[in-house]
């Protein structure tokens, strides 16, 4: 294993960030924590990060430059042996103190815990290019600490404004490698309140069309939404029924179908 001296990383990007401030994220943290609906899973084999929803597709992105452009593997749980060494959200303080973790706002992730331990001085098998990538693309690195260094830790210290320009910034660096498509795990990042809230949207959008298909050039608008939502409507339906696989799944998952079939009838 790679230990590479601090001296390589370079200045900080993000200094004079406070990466504890809320920077407009509100005030979702230990011990409250975040609510499920505003939290989503960024995917990348079988590491799965849960992070506040505005930051999955830049997570994402990150992973897959970590893994492909700069060959980091990041050990999931299905790695042999069994890791599962990058987390996400954790409703929980800092370790030994009261102070909310970053990780209990969504809005950090470890990468290799193991290898990259909370010590001093730093202990890092992370080169430098993927760390400097986290940095530019808007994460406040660990590794800078002032005291014990947390190499493994990355928490997003820019305001929710600045996810755009740092997701550009990430898909510049990942240039022509291409990501799975986005709905490959449309299921796990759509928690129940939000399919509700999507159905409701979808009863309304039906029931005004049948009453506001009356003006004329509307007809052809309306039509072309109606056909996206089902589209979309279908392509969940069909990632319910297929998740349908573990033990105790099959009642909570029916039972979202047939609400959603009986919301959406008529
Ligand atoms: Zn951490």
């Amino acid at each position: 294993m790679t230990n590479y001296p601090y001296s390589q990383y370079g200045t900080n990007p993000n200094g004079g960030r406070n990466a504890n401030a809320e920077n407009g994220w509100g005030p979702y943290k230990w011990p409250g924590g975040v609510p499920i609906e505003m939290l989503g899973i960024a995917v990348f084999g079988d590491v799965r990060l849960q992070v506040r929803r505005e930051l999955v597709e830049l997570v994402m992105v990150l992973l897959k430059i970590t893994e492909t452009k700069y060959n980091y593997n990041l050990y999931g749980p299905n790695e042999k042996p069994p890791a599962g060494w990058c987390w996400g959200y954790s409703n929980r303080p800092i370790a030994g103190t009261t102070t909310a973790s970053n990780h209990s706002k969504g809005r950090a992730v470890d990468l290799n815990a193991p290898n990259n331990p909370y010590t001093s001085p730093l202990v890092c098998d992370i080169a430098p290019a993927i760390v400097n990538t986290w940095e530019r693309a808007g994460f406040y690195w660990g590794g800078r600490y002032s005291g014990k260094k947390d190499a493994m830790h990355f928490e997003y210290c820019w305001t929710p404004a600045d996810v755009k320009r740092h997701l550009a910034y990430a898909y510049g660096e990942l240039g022509g490698i291409s990501l799975p498509p986005k709905q490959e795990d449309w299921l796990e990042m759509v928690s129940e309140s939000q399919w509700n809230a999507l159905v409701q949207q979808v009863s309304e959008i039906q029931l005004r069309l049948r009453g506001a298909d009356t003006k004329p050039g509307e007809r052809h608008e309306f039509v072309d939404m109606l056909q996206t939502i089902d589209a979309d409507s279908n392509e969940a339906k069909y990632r319910l029924r297929g998740a349908d696989t573990g033990p105790g799944q099959k009642h909570e998952h029916f039972d979202m179908l047939q609400g959603i079939d009986s919301q959406t009838a008529g």
